[in-house]
């Protein structure tokens, strides 16, 4: 007969979010009982593996520049602070910048989160398009406007932080257990632990769902309706022939294409585009790349006119059709029931934040950083955060 094991505390989603909720947890609340109950524990699907590892201060909406310039602490000392024992992670945080180009009709939301940026005491420069020439002469700045860099934004090894945080967490006390939740248990309004594929059950008087692209479904099973849609999202590595002469800063392009260098001399590329499938679809498409971004490419970049893919792949992003930014925190409708979703691409950098301030609300200590206006009341109220510019 299949079990049933008691906890103070369920995470739903092994990911980021997951995992450092769960050390943030048992870091504020030592001896509480934690289990994250993750179904891939190779991570081959999760979001957290497949994204491209950039955390940039570059946002339009305060508090989501209050949670990257968090990360940045958070990465800085996160070798140190993520030791177990003897074991060190490297995490290869590389600070090589973020620059954001602007066509003429962005330029008064990117005047807007640029001087929002500064008042908070972040490093980032207004580039005319002649600075962008001078710094990086393979880039062609016709119908560049302006642009903004942050020397501060960069990337790291995502892989080694989730593996970090797991590690640690399990150290502090949290457990991880290989499953799938396939059921939120709830009564008279309160949730009371999850039901396992397996038949198991978990039983514990607040569950937190980080189930990144798949949250929605889980959040379905307690009748919470979420705005959470799987979006296919893909990334291209090539290798030019033309290599840059050091490394290039994370650049995205006004139409929203995107690339950065590479460890091994690659360039990463990407690009959301409104045409990008719903669902749970992990094909990638070089075509994709050859007839749609290598044309755009080769005019901003003309000495890339030749290169090999060496490779790609496809990740879900969890949008949230709201407002494109997080879902955090307890459901009005469901006491216990605690959402970290819909991160719409940017979750990646937000996860020491989030994980800190679920841990917070959860154990009821003094927030370091508020961030209920990401609450899922407004998801109920129909009220989304509005922002202009870079989201
Ligand atoms: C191509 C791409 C590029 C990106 N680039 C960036 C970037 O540069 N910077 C950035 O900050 N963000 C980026 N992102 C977004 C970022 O990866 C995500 O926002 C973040 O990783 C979300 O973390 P998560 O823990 O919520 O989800 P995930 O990492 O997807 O983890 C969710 C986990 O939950 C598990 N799970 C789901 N349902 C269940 C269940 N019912 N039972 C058990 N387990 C379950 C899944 O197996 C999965 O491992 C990118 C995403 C993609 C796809």
């Amino acid at each position: 007969m299949a079990g049933s094991v008691s906890y103070d505390v369920v995470i739903t989603g092994g990911g980021i979010m997951g995992c450092a909720t769960a050390y943030w947890l048992v870091r504020t609340a030592p001896g509480l009982r934690v289990v994250v109950v993750e179904r891939d524990p190779t991570y081959a699907r999760a979001s957290t593996t497949l994204s491209m590892s950039n955390v940039r201060i570059q946002f339009s909406l305060k508090e989501n520049i209050l949670i990257s310039r968090f990360a940045f602490e958070v990465l800085e000392r996160f070798e140190d602070e993520m030791a177990v024992g003897d074991r060190r992670p490297r995490i290869f945080f590389r600070r090589e910048g973020n620059l954001f180009l602007y066509a003429q009709g962005q330029i008064d939301a990117a005047r807007r989160a640029f001087e929002l940026q500064r008042s908070l005491g972040c490093r980032v420069e207004w580039w005319s398009p002649k600075e962008v020439r001078a710094r990086y002469p393979l880039y062609e700045t016709e119908g560049i406007a302006a642009a903004t860099f942050g020397p501060d934004d960069g990337h790291f090894d995502a892989y080694a932080v989730l593996m970090a945080y797991r590690a640690k967490a399990k150290a502090l006390g949290a457990e991880f257990l290989t499953g799938e939740a396939v059921r939120v248990l709830t009564a008279a309004g309160r949730v009371e632990g999850v039901e396992l594929a397996s038949g198991e059950t978990l039983r514990a008087a607040c569950v937190v769902n980080c189930g990144g692209a798949w949250a929605a479904e889980l959040a379905a099973t307690a009748g919470v309706k979420l705005p959470v849609i799987p979006v296919k999202r893909q990334v291209f590595a090539l290798d030019t022939a033309v290599k840059p002469e050091g490394p290039l800063p994370l650049t995205v392009l006004p139409s929203g294409l995107y690339f950065r260098t590479e460890t091994g001399g690659l360039i990463l590329l990407g690009k959301s585009m409104p045409e990008d499938p719903v669902g749970f679809d992990f094909r990638w498409d070089e075509k994709r790349f050859t007839e749609v971004l290598w044309p755009e490419l080769a005019e901003f970049v003309p000495a890339w006119d030749r290169l090999k893919i060496v490779r790609g792949w496809a990740g879900l992003y969890d949008v949230n059709t709201l407002d494109g930014n997080a879902i955090l925190g307890e459901w009005p409708g469901l006491k216990g029931f605690y959402l970290a979703t819909g991160f719409s691409g940017h979750g990646l950098q937000q996860g020491p934040a989030v994980g800190r301030y679920l841990a917070e609300r959860i154990t009821g200590a003094s927030l370091s950083l508020n961030l209920s206006i990401f609450g899922p009341e407004r998801i109920l109220e129909n009220r989304p955060l509005s922002e202009g510019g870079i989201v």
